[in-house]
């Protein structure tokens, strides 16, 4: 009897960001930022340490800090006209989206990868 194939993600997921938005958008989420990316972020905002933590961050239940999302779930620094304002700086999370399975719904949004998913299987 043969074995049952693993997950579709199981050799790892290669992807090139098109900047598409689908991972930033439309649905609740983390992104987490350690102090060395909040620092980046802040100084590209011209904002000092403390307003960006208190304007542009949340801090999770487990004491990780996130990226605030607005209503519509959008992340903060999502326009829907430019994309991400912050790509270059963009948190590490965001460089590798998909590669804990708590992002996956992401990864099933993501054009490049264009993969259908039954996360159910
Ligand atoms: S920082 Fe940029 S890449 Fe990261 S979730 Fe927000 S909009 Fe997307």
């Amino acid at each position: 009897m043969s074995e049952l194939p693993g997950p579709w993600y199981q050799g790892g997921l290669r992807f090139e960001c098109t900047r598409c938005g689908n991972c930033c958008t439309g649905f609740s989420g983390t992104v987490t930022v350690n102090d060395a990316e909040i620092t980046v972020l802040a100084a590209r905002q011209e904002m000092d340490e403390a307003a960006f933590r208190e304007r542009c961050t949340r801090v999770m239940s487990d004491g990780t800090v996130s990226l605030r999302e607005k209503p519509n779930y959008d992340c903060i620094f999502w326009a829907r006209e430019h994309g991400c304002l912050v790509y270059e700086d963009r948190p590490t999370q965001c460089r590798a989206s998909f590669h804990t399975p708590s992002r996956l719904p992401a990864a099933v949004a993501c054009s490049p990868l264009g993969v259908p998913v039954d996360l159910a299987a």
